[in-house]
């Protein structure tokens, strides 16, 4: 569906490195405009004939532990969550990121350097209106030990219940009219989080091989290993973040009421997969099957009428 909200893409060129936070690999993001319409588009430049993945759920993949990840043929992009989370929060439609690795960089662990970089290469309005996804019923979604609800609504909200066992988490619920200040402000700073119990575990099965205690809350029950907490619930505001970051694999943003109850990378696509089904898979088929003469017609018709407005409107 149409927003009355224009598109946007970056006005320049925005670069990001460090190492990523699973794989530990040094990794580079090229982040480059891109015309309206195209969407947020990886480009692994790193593999021969730089294949694409363009984010959309079709090729979301779910053999990942503990982080998402998009896969289009050979060519995978894991760890999205944060810097789809900050794209979101820009109202970011349209970029190409060129990476040179299977990872996103870890950054601080949170989503507030990819926001700070791609703000200062400043936001370009385009002319296309932004397509939204409004659910028409309540969708609920169930794991083994949490669940998603959600239903129609006039603005994005979001509301999390966490539930660990450890006293400096423990069991806490948020909930958040999400906009672009109070994103920035409440969900942004917040870092990625492991408890000190299954870090050990994490590194044995070769994961978090790019954490160190700056960019990852190692949590035990007095709290984080080596750092302070941004906020006194930080590990709650980043199970958010990876939410929000993560509903952004629509390739639209969302427009509705989420609950969720523990959710995690698996749930929160299981969630989008059933979104997908319901409301896009058919507009999709219809985009692509008035490719050809009938696609052109529409063209003609579409500046057609930009020109008749322009007429109108006196320009
Ligand atoms: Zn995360």
């Amino acid at each position: 569906m149409d927003s009355h909200e224009k598109q946007r893409t970056i006005k320049n060129e925005a670069r990001f490195s460090g190492k990523a936070l699973q794989t530990g690999a040094r990794v580079e993001l090229r982040c480059l405009p891109s015309q309206e319409g195209t969407g947020v588009v990886f480009r692994r430049v790193d593999i021969k004939g730089r294949p694409e993945v363009p984010v959309n759920p079709k090729y979301i993949s779910s053999s990942k532990l503990r982080r998402s990840a998009l896969k289009r043929g050979k060519a995978e992009v894991q760890t999205t969550e944060h810097f789809l989370a900050a794209l979101w929060a820009l109202g970011i439609d349209n970029i190409l990121v060129e990476i040179d690795a299977s990872e996103l960089p870890a950054m601080d662990g949170s989503a507030a350097a990819f926001m700070a970089g791609l703000e200062k290469a400043g936001i370009q309005e385009q002319d296309a209106r932004r397509r939204v996804l409004r659910v028409r019923r309540t969708h609920f979604v169930k794991g083994k030990n949490g669940s998603i609800t959600v239903s129609p609504a006039d603005k994005f909200s979001v509301s999390y219940r966490i539930d660990y066992p450890l006293r400096s988490i423990g069991r806490e619920t948020m909930k958040f009219d999400l906009d672009r200040e109070v994103f920035a402000r409440e969900i942004a700073p917040a870092r990625t989080f492991c408890m000190k119990k299954e870090a050990m575990m994490l590194l044995k099965i070769g994961l978090g091989k790019g954490a160190d205690l700056e960019n990852t809350l190692v949590m035990d029950d007095d709290g984080p290993m080596g750092t302070k907490m941004r906020f006194p619930n930080e590990p709650l505001r980043h199970k958010i973040m990876d939410l929000v970051g993560d509903l952004y694999m629509l390739g639209v943003p969302l427009q509705a009421r989420v609950e969720a109850v523990r959710s995690g990378h698996t749930l929160n696509a299981a969630l989008i997969r059933q979104l997908y089904g319901d409301y896009m898979v058919r507009t999709e088929e219809r985009r692509e099957n008035t490719s050809g003469m009938e696609g052109f017609l529409l063209k003609v018709l579409s500046i057609f009428r930009t020109m008749k407005k322009g007429e109108q409107d006196g320009k």
